[in-house]
């Protein structure tokens, strides 16, 4: 009972509608018949009018609006004195609104869950061993924290305490607690296991990646546009072929009542809640899987994809390279080479640059201070190592300051990193970077879901990418671009839309370029993560399919849950036009149409029937999955 009235307080019109029905029945039954008609008409009018407006207001705003059918159905039944028709259509549009509210609140309940769990205080570690609660937004990186047993990780840190077990679920869709040692990174918004924490900030609040993706949530949350689009495209026809249907049985009958019949179950509600449920529940359903999808537009450009461009390193490789040789200049001995270019290396966040310098660090060799550091993006490092000049990178990059580079036979597969000191070549390191062991399934799947073109836009090398692309069966391979040289290679593509999967680092402007940009990994770039569409939380490349199938069952649920709503309305209609539905009928039978296709539109919160979610079949599901991943890693270099 006390949700009843809980609920007709949220709902005043709702509440309103149906105590007018209570005033309207008595006066009926005691025989007031007259003035029960005069009660329910007038408030039907005044319920119309008010939608009229809104109405007025969403074609203004070049929206149009298809409650004009249930404009004119109130109007012809209130005119034909089928007021009591006409009340139960005003039933209808009120109810419809806290309809759309319960299915929408089910549809994002993945979104809100992440909402929900955002951390509010963080446990400061003070200097005397004590703690002191602080708001998260206060806390700067440096600072040590303590993360109580089950509570939220705040911002972004490494782990001080010897060993922890964290779940990371809401963040990647990974089920099962995570362990962690000393040292590790611990993600923002993975919640802690049993033991009390000790860790260090790496980054304050609004720069952690946990509040990216809030941003990225809330955003999915209230984009609402295309579901707007999608129904106006049924919207016009079908409210024109209504109005017509109705006029037609008007005229053949010579019975204004027809016209009425047939416009009261023609309220096309099913456009208005169904699709915008069915993109939450994608939505929903993709954040789950650790998949964020910044709006229903992109669900919707999710679904059509024809062309996937991928990045390499990093992405097709898991971008975590280790030092396979050296080659150093004449004069040059192996661990001045190794130790000079880690020194500039270390001031760049490139996986090739830090494969260098944990290179060294594993050599027991001493990475000294260097001054004056400058990144060019995609090219390499400069900087002054103990007032000498040096230049690590990528062969154009360094030739360009020492007149050329050796011409070093490599295997295939090995990426080489190019070193010049005070303008003289100084030699190469070669580094090999692993296939990922899921990538060449990945690009199966895509193309089983409909993309006809696959494309590789590297900065490295032609020889090493090819090896790649050979390895995971992409056919176009670009090599050698810069940032700038991806963006205009997406522009360019004739199979639209395009998907680009990138790892983040320094793919911020190709993901925004592309129709839909998919960033990898929550531990990426915050840039890249800003300028995609869709960020996979975990550095899983096989998701990237997940976001295509959510895409494709999404739009496909929407479709049917229109053809449900609009199907059965018009069979309704029908009827209706022959005389067989009277007005209050038909009303009542309109509610089930519009409950029948929202309880469709919801099932694209689950999974369809034949969707898998590992790559190539059940055989690979799950944890078993990840067992191979890990156990069977494909070298390049082979
Ligand atoms: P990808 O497109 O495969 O992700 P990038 O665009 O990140 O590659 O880098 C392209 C090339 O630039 C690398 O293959 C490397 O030769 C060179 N490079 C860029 N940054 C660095 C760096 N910090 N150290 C060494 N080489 C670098
Ligand atoms: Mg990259």
């Amino acid at each position: 009972m006390a949700a009843v009235v809980r609920l007709l307080r949220r709902y005043p019109l709702v509440a309103l509608t149906l105590l007018v029905g209570v005033v309207g029945g008595t006066l009926e039954l005691a025989g007031a018949g007259g003035a029960a008609r005069w009660v329910v008409s007038l408030f039907a009018v005044g319920v119309a009018a008010q939608q009229a407006r809104g109405m007025l207001a969403d074609l203004r705003a070049g929206t149009y609006g298809i409650d004009i059918l249930a404009v004119t159905a109130i109007g012809s039944t209130v005119a034909v004195g089928e007021y009591w028709a006409a009340l139960v259509v005003c039933l209808m549009l009120a109810g419809g609104e806290a309809l759309e509210d319960h299915a929408a609140g089910r549809a994002r309940r993945e979104l809100t869950a992440l909402l929900a769990r955002a951390p509010q205080t963080a446990h400061l570690v003070t200097g005397d061993g004590g703690t002191r609660d602080v708001p998260v937004a206060a806390v700067v990186a440096g600072q040590e924290l303590l993360v109580k047993p089950g509570e939220v990780v705040p911002v972004d840190a490494v782990l001080l305490s010897a060993a922890a077990t964290v779940d990371e679920s809401s963040l990647t869709g990974e089920p099962l607690p995570v362990e962690h040692r000393r040292g590790a990174a611990l993600l923002s918004g993975s919640v802690n296991g049993p033991d009390a924490l000790h860790v260090r900030a790496t980054a304050a609040a609004a720069d952690s990646q946990y509040q990216r993706i809030l941003d990225l949530v809330r955003a999915a949350e209230e984009s609402r546009a295309p579901f707007v689009r999608l129904a106006d495209r049924v919207a016009v026809p079908f409210t024109l072929g209504a109005l017509a249907l109705a006029a037609l049985a008007w005229a053949a009958s010579g019975d204004p009542v027809r016209f009425a019949e047939v416009l009261v179950v023609a309220t096309p509600c099913p456009l208005l809640i169904a699709t915008p449920v069915a993109f939450l529940a994608g939505m929903s359903r993709a954040a789950k899987n650790g998949v964020i999808v910044k709006d229903g537009g992109t669900l919707e450009r999710l679904a059509r994809v024809r062309t996937a461009a991928f990045d390499k390193t990093g992405t097709l490789t898991h971008g975590h390279p280790r030092l396979a040789a050296v080659h150093p200049a004449d004069g040059v001995r192996d661990p001045e080479l190794l130790t000079l270019a880690a020194a500039v290396e270390q001031y760049s966040a490139h996986p090739l640059a830090q494969a260098v310098v944990a290179a060294a660090r594993a050599r027991h060799l001493p990475v000294p201070p260097a001054r004056d550091a400058e990144e060019v993006t995609a090219a390499g490092v400069r900087a002054t190592v103990g007032g000498r000049r040096v230049v690590v990178g990528g062969a154009g990059f360094v030739a360009d300051q020492a007149g050329g580079v050796a011409d070093v036979g490599v295997e295939p597969g090995q990426t080489l990193v190019h070193v010049a000191v005070d303008g003289r070549y100084a030699g190469a390191l070669a580094l090999a970077d692993e296939v990922r062991a899921d990538a060449a399934a990945t690009v199966a799947d895509l193309r089983r879901a409909g993309v006809r073109r696959t494309l590789m836009l590297t900065g490295d090398a032609a020889p090493t990418a090819r090896h790649v692309a050979a390895a995971v069966g992409i056919e176009d391979v670009r090599a050698g671009l810069l940032p700038q040289d991806k963006v205009a290679v997406v522009r360019a593509v004739p199979e639209r839309p395009v998907l680009m999967v990138g790892d983040g680092v320094n793919d911020a402007p190709v993901l925004a370029a592309a129709d839909v940009g998919i960033a990898m990994g929550a531990r990426g770039s915050t840039a890249a993560s800003e300028s995609a569409d869709v960020v996979i939380l975990r550095d899983d490349l096989h998701r990237t399919v997940r976001a295509v199938r959510v895409g494709r069952r999404t739009m496909r649920v929407a479709w049917q849950a229109i053809g449900i709503g609009v199907g059965l309305s018009v069979g309704l209609m029908v009827l209706a036009a022959a005389g067989f539905l009277p007005a209050i009928v038909g009303a009542g039978l309109q509610e089930v149409v519009d409950l029948a296709c929202i309880l469709w539109a919801l099932r694209a919160a689950r999974p369809g029937r034949g969707e898998t979610a590992g790559p190539a079949g059940p055989a690979v599901q799950g944890p078993g999955r990840r067992e191979r991943v890990d156990a069977e890693p494909l070298p390049v270099a082979s």
